[in-house]
Order: C-alpha cells, then structure tokens, then sequence
C-alpha cells in the first residue's frame, strides 16, 4: 500500500501515513450515526505514532457502551470529523475513511453494532458481523 493521505473538508485538518491500517470496520453505534449524521462510519484504525496530522482541531469526549471514553477529533473550522480514539485501545487512532484523497484501498473486515443499523443503510452482507464490539483482536 501507498502512502495515505487525507484531510477535512475544508483542508484546514490534513493527515498522512505510511502504514497499513492494522483493521478496518464499518460501525452502526449511535455515537457513529450522531457524530456523522448518517447510519454508520468507516473507521481505517492506525498506530497512533504512524499518523502526522497538521491543523488544529478539537477533540470531544464521550462516554462509550463499554463504559470506555471515546475521543472524536472534529476540524475547528470546517467541523469535519476525522479522527478516533478511544481509552480501550491506547496508541490506536481512527480515521473516517471518507476523508482520505483515495479510499480506494479500504476494504472493512467487518460490521459492528449491527443491533443499531438502521433497515435503511445497506451493508455487504458477506461481512463478518457483531451485534456490539467483537473483543479486540489477539496482540
Ligand atoms: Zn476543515
Ligand atoms: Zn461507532
């Protein structure tokens, strides 16, 4: 894979990488339908240390199901959602996979929180799916 790169919609918040995403999910949760507005996000998870992100953008926190804070990185000035963290998983960020240049290597292992989809948003039904969050993979 190539290097990465992307940026918000108004280009203020850019990011680059030269890794592979370690996995990559299609997740229904509410706080994924809230925070985009729409019924799921596609989430690319990185090593925190091999992402540079330039520009300035806010971070809210929020308490998720498992009972873990989630940390979602909005553009100051465009309001873009572009980044994900979450205390469960230290040194992991996610990227919205919308926002990379070319998407076109994103390719989900799986869908989370199906319980939440809703009936509208239609999804590749051969993907691996979980009602909630799977435990996170072996190290
Ligand atoms: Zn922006
Ligand atoms: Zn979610």
């Amino acid at each position: 894979m190539s290097k990465i790169t992307g940026k918000c919609l108004c280009g203020a918040v850019s990011y680059s990488t030269d890794a592979e995403p370690l996995r990559m999910a299609q997740c229904h949760c509410k706080a994924c339908q809230r925070a985009s507005g729409t019924g799921h996000m596609s989430l690319a998870f990185f090593k925190e240390e091999q992402v540079s992100i330039n520009g300035d953008f806010t971070e809210h926190a929020a308490i998720a199901d498992s009972g873990n804070e989630n940390i979602r990185g909005f553009c100051n000035a465009c309001g873009s959602r572009l980044f994900s963290r979450n205390s469960g998983r230290p040194g992991v960020i996610a990227i919205t996979a919308g926002s990379a240049d070319d998407n076109s290597w994103f390719s989900p292992q799986a869908i989370v929180y199906n319980k939440d989809k809703p009936s509208w948003d239609c999804m590749d039904g051969e993907l691996t799916t979980f009602d909630a969050m799977p435990p996170p993979p072996p190290k």
